[in-house]
């Protein structure tokens, strides 16, 4: 219902949901130190700690980027990475690639699920937050950079 004429009108205000990143990592240390690092930039952060929890959680939370780890209980980072590209629903979610067997970057398996990015562990914190400064830009929050 509308204020009376004399009442003062509030601005609307519109606040933009932060984005959201999904992690999935079983190392519990590698969760909390990306879990931390996302945080600190204001982004919000989902955690799931299998393949197929990733995959439920990407499907029901949309995220605007997946940190997803190689090798996972359940189904493999590459099997999540697989089936979230060959879904409509999913595909342009990027998705950033971390393995500790650095190698895995020129396996012809790896290389073909479709990931955006990849980087090998252990993370360069500079290298990683930049990645997900740009993966976010990208998917809409250009706005915020400027002054
Ligand atoms: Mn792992």
């Amino acid at each position: 219902m509308r204020g009376d004429l004399g009442s003062p009108i509030l601005p609307e205000v519109v606040v933009a949901p932060s984005p959201k990143v999904l992690i999935v990592e079983d190392n519990p240390l590698n969760m909390k130190m990306f879990a931390a690092l996302i945080a600190s930039r204001g982004y919000g952060v989902l955690e799931a700690r299998d393949g197929l929890t990733g995959l439920d959680l990407a499907r029901e939370a949309r995220p605007q980027l997946i940190i997803m780890d190689l090798d996972l209980p359940g189904i493999s980072g590459l099997a999540a990475t697989r089936a979230l590209k060959s879904d409509h629903q999913t595909r342009d979610i990027p998705i950033l690639l971390t393995t500790a067997t650095a190698a895995a970057e020129h396996d012809r398996e790896v290389r073909d699920c479709g990931y955006d990015a990849f980087l090998p562990k252990p993370i360069s914190i500079t290298s990683f937050l930049a990645m997900v400064d740009a993966f976010l830009a990208l998917a809409g929050g250009e706005d915020q950079g400027s002054p």
